[in-house]
């Protein structure tokens, strides 16, 4: 028989690309989605298809459906928006952690939870390892996501402890594509749309602050091979590219790419911003046989041209 498989939060950025691999590989999607930072425009081309399914939900409360796999995703990500509403944000990864366990425990379905590099908060080791216990400021503007993710992943592992669960979890470090939302506050898709409109590119802070950006067709790559893994591998495990650039150099980057006449303005950095992150992905390579493949400049080629398409609508 098909599998069926729940994507919660499957019409946000990474959801979507993941009801997309999905359904080519031939297996049946319900995508879950309350739509807080979410959009129908990213599943629209789904719809119509007989084995996909959209369901209006929010994880905060329990849900009762019969399924083989959950892809727990579920979860606004950008800072603008998770800090819009803390307290949901909270209850999103805890609650909704909690109800996806519950779910996956009645089914006996394997469950793959979404966490993230913040889990290791503004680290104090560089790169990171899935070991790093991490710096996490437990009472700060950023908290809600962080130790939320935090959270989720200790149930994560509770249940695997206690009811011998089959669980996965990843830790996903900045990624980008096309998809995001155009006004989603992220620093990619902030610069390329600040860039196309050759306005004034915001670089919070002096721009030295590192991230390493994972382009999505890697991700999902990443994802789906760790659902794969045998029973035993629960992660974490870190996905992420390890090409490491200051924000600095990814505005002039997108401003070469773009041809922009944009400028660059600074303002005050937000409290808590991570200053370097990396991931060290050895553990990905050994157990999942992964890495990206895809270079900064070519991602970046690839969502700007999604970005212009998004400007064209918009007229
Ligand atoms: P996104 O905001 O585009 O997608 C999140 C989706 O979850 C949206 O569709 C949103 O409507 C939905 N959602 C939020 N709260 C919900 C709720 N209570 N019930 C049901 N649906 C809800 O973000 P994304 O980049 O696609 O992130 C997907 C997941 O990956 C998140 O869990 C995020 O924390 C994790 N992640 C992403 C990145 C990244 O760089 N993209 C990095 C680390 C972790
Ligand atoms: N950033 C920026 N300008 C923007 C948006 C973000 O300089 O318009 C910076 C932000 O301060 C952070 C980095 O870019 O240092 C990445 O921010 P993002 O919100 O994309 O993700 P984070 O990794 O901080 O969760």
């Amino acid at each position: 028989m098909t599998k069926r498989i729940l994507v919660t939060g499957g019409s946000g950025f990474l959801g979507s690309h993941l009801c997309d691999r999905l359904l080519d590989e031939g297996y049946e999607v319900i995508c879950l989605d309350n739509f807080f930072t979410g959009r129908k425009q990213n599943i629209l081309h789904l719809i119509g298809n007989p084995l996909f399914e959209l369901y209006r939900h929010d994880v905060t409360f329990p849900l009762y459906i019969e399924v083989d796999e959950i892809y727990n995703l579920a979860c606004p990500a950008s800072p603008i928006h998770y800090q819009r509403d803390p307290v949901q944000t909270t209850k999103t990864s805890v609650h909704g952690a909690i109800n996806m366990l519950g779910l996956a425990k009645r089914v006996k379905a394997k469950i793959l939870q979404a966490s993230t590099s913040e889990v290791y908060g503004d680290p104090e080791q560089h790169p990171q390892k899935e070991s790093y216990w991490g710096n996490v400021n437990p009472v700060g503007f950023r908290s809600c996501y962080d130790e939320g993710k935090r959270c989720a992943e200790t149930l994560c592992f509770d249940y695997y402890r206690q009811h011998r669960m089959p669980i996965k979890v990843i830790r996903i470090f900045n990624t980008y594509g096309p998809r995001m939302h155009p006004s989603d506050g992220r620093v990619v898709s902030n610069f390329i749309m600040q860039a196309l409109r050759n306005e004034p590119i915001t670089i919070y802070g002096d721009g030295s602050q590192t991230r390493s950006f994972c382009y999505v067709s890697d991700l999902i790559e990443g994802m789906s091979r760790m659902m794969q893994t045998e029973a035993d591998f629960t992660g974490p495990v870190n996905l992420g590219n390890p090409a490491e650039s200051t924000i600095r150099e990814l505005a002039e980057l997108i401003i070469r790419l773009t041809g922009s006449k944009s400028r660059l303005e600074f303002r005050p950095l937000p409290a808590d911003d991570p200053v370097r992150r990396r991931p060290d992905i050895s553990l990905a390579r050994e157990k999942l046989g992964w890495e990206p493949d895809i270079s900064l400049e070519s991602g970046l080629k690839e969502t700007i041209e999604y970005f212009k398409g998004v400007i064209r609508e918009e007229g």
